[in-house]
């Protein structure tokens, strides 16, 4: 039986952009620890379902809760701003295009937020930076700048960054699609390890065998709904609905 709250709670979440109707009604629930993917083809809604999660695109209907907060509350500006401040403390997010400061190096890229947002020392941050870095292979490039990096590295550093927050669930938005395929599987792997150590996870990715090989559950979204969902053995092996079937026989 399933008694544990949600640690990500997404309610009835409706999405316009005038007249383009591009989430319709979908809930979903993420439980600690659980790792689910998202999959579906170009313009199906994922990256706004995960986006509208910290309230970067903020629904026009329903609700997101993040464990007891509602995260896309109305609120006065500045009560918002303090408030959304917090709870994007808690969510990582990691972009198809890496978004390291360009102007930073590794290290400066990691102990800025833990410094700024957290109140850490520079010793602290320092300290943690090197935990981070060590995690994802990359200690041994802390003092380079993001140009001197290959596009796997840069993930990695940008992974490192978001988990130097200390983050209760790491959202990756299509990760790896931006990268040369010889460096697809070094960042993969950094998942992997995250996945191992129970990190909850939201992942939109155009890998299915990744998906099937790490993820708990899938949804596959298609035109703003989610078509159907289950176990990666299901979804991947035996699908059910037409449209599901249809993608994946161009993407398996
Ligand atoms: P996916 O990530 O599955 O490719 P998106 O969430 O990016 O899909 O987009 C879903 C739909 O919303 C698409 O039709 C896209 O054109 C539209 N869309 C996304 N962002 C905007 C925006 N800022 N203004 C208008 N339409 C948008
Ligand atoms: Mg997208």
């Amino acid at each position: 039986m399933d008694t544990e709250k949600p640690f990500v709670d997404i309610r009835h979440a409706q999405k316009s952009y005038g007249s383009l109707e591009v989430l319709k009604d979908i809930s979903l629930k993420v439980n600690r620890g659980e790792i689910v993917a998202i999959i579906g083809p170009s313009g199906s809604g994922k990256s706004t379902l995960l986006r509208a999660i910290n309230d970067l695109d903020p629904l026009t209907g329903g609700e997101v809760w993040l464990e007891d907060v509602q995260v896309n509350k109305t609120l006065p500006h500045r009560q918002y701003e303090k408030h959304i401040n917090h709870v994007r403390q808690n969510i990582g997010m990691v972009f198809q295009h890496f978004n390291l400061f360009p102007h930073l190096n590794v290290r400066e890229n990691i102990t800025l937020a833990p410094r700024m947002l957290k109140g850490l020392t520079v010793d602290e941050a320092n300290t943690l930076a090197e935990e981070q870095l060590d995690k994802v292979g990359m200690l041994e490039r802390i003092d380079y700048y993001p140009s001197q990096l290959s596009g796997g590295q840069k993930q990695r550093v940008a992974i490192a960054r978001a988990l130097a927050m200390k983050p209760k669930v790491m959202l990756f938005d299509e990760a790896t699609s931006a990268l040369d395929p010889e460096l697809v599987e070094e960042v993969n792997l950094v998942m992997k390890k995250l996945a191992e150590e129970h990190m909850t996870m939201i992942i939109v990715t155009h890998e299915m065998g990744f998906a099937e090989s790490v993820c708990d559950r899938v949804l596959f979204m298609d035109q703003g709904v989610v078509v159907e969902e289950g176990p990666p053995s299901v979804i991947f092996r035996n699908p059910e609905n037409e449209r599901t079937k249809n993608f994946l026989r161009k993407h398996l």
